[in-house]
């Protein structure tokens, strides 16, 4: 079995919360609603840690809570437009997509559409996205990581029964500033 890292998407791979509002913000936007995917901007280092570790046989898997689909201010299409987006940025030097699966959830428990009002396994920190990847793609979790910017993220891989060491926060408050420093220090521990 392959080992894995999973990345949360907004704020580890992709800006995020530091973007200006939407020209015309739906009425439930939040900062960090993302809808149009002609917005994603990778963030410095994101391209260079995937192919570091794509180099290195890690497959990646991108972990990501999507609240903005019950609140009502993106849709699940809109959701898989700015992930389509984000694989179309994230491929490797022979242009080959380097992320196998986005994962994402639409629940939240304070939404507005009933749909998708309410807690969910798939919601970080629960760990579902992360053991319904690792069932259907083949995963060692035993030897994989996760890499997010909050500390929800680090939670769900820990929940996910990943080694604590091995689910790194990045950011000011991190380990590693960034997504870069991340795949290098995966790498040395991966030798
Ligand atoms: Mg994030």
């Amino acid at each position: 079995m392959r080992p894995a890292v999973f990345f949360d998407r907004d704020d580890t791979l992709i800006r995020n919360t530091t973007l200006p509002p939407p020209a015309n913000p739906h009425p439930a936007w939040k900062p960090g609603d993302l809808s149009d995917p002609s917005r994603v901007e990778l963030l410095p280092g994101a391209l260079q840690a995937c192919r570091l570790l794509r180099d290195a046989g890690f497959s990646l898997v991108v972990v990501s809570n999507q609240g903005c689909v019950a609140r009502g201010s993106a849709t699940i299409e809109d959701v898989q437009a700015v992930n389509a987006r984000v694989g179309e940025l994230l491929v490797d030097d022979a242009g080959n997509p380097m992320i196998e699966r986005f994962a994402f959830c639409p629940y939240h428990p304070q939404g507005n559409v009933p749909e998708f009002t309410r807690e969910h396994r798939l919601r970080k920190p629960n760990p579902g996205m992360i053991l319904d990847a690792a069932a259907e793609l083949g995963l060692d979790l035993s030897r994989s990581w996760l890499v997010g910017d909050m500390p929800r993220d680090c939670e769900a891989g820990i929940n996910a029964d990943l080694p604590p060491e091995r689910c790194l926060l990045i950011g000011e408050h991190g380990e590693v500033p960034d997504a870069l420093a991340a795949a290098r220090l995966i790498l040395s521990q991966s030798r």
